[in-house]
Formats: C-alpha cells, sequence, structure tokens
C-alpha cells in the first residue's frame, strides 16, 4: 500500500488517489496531424524504473498532483502539482 504526500492534505493512503496516467507527455499542437494525436493517446512505454504520473486526489481536496513513482519498487521519489516540473532520478546501477 503506498503513503502518498499530498501537498495539500498531507501523507494519505494510496486508496484516496486515482491514477490518470503518464505525465511525461505533452499534448501535440492542434495542428500536428492524426499520427501524432494516436500516438498522444495510444503508443506508450511500459517502462520499468522512474515515472511521472499524474493522480488525482478524489478522497480529498481533488486536485491532479504528478508524481515521480518507481514502477517495480513504488518508492515516491517527488509529489508535486501538476504545473510542477518534476524530474525523475537516474536508476542506480543494478536495480
Ligand atoms: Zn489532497
Amino acid at each position: 500500500m503506498l503513503r502518498i504526500e499530498c501537498p495539500w492534505c498531507g501523507e494519505r493512503d494510496e486508496t484516496e488517489f486515482r491514477y490518470r496516467g503518464d505525465a511525461s507527455f505533452s499534448r501535440p499542437a492542434a495542428d500536428a496531424g492524426i499520427e501524432a494525436f494516436t500516438a498522444y493517446v495510444y503508443t506508450r512505454e511500459n517502462l520499468r524504473g522512474w515515472h511521472i504520473e499524474w493522480w488525482l486526489h478524489v478522497g480529498g481536496c481533488r486536485k491532479l498532483l504528478k508524481i515521480v513513482r518507481h514502477t517495480v519498487t513504488h518508492e515516491i521519489h517527488a509529489v508535486g502539482s501538476a504545473q510542477d516540473l518534476l524530474s525523475a532520478p537516474q536508476d542506480p546501477p543494478g536495480r
């Protein structure tokens, strides 16, 4: 079970949150074409390691958060608001 530190509500249980997807993608420009939008909506890598994600605090403040989480260990490196520019750390060798 994850414990997530919401910037507005404090540390809360994972069950109060809903995963909302990969936060490392940017929406293409309106004139980018169907291939760019198809890739934006459907193409995802199943990464092993640090991942920047959207989470919605549905059982609390109902704000959208960015979380840097390791997909194997579920360790949380950083939590921020939707506007924060978070970066994922480099995995140590052998992890
Ligand atoms: Zn909250």
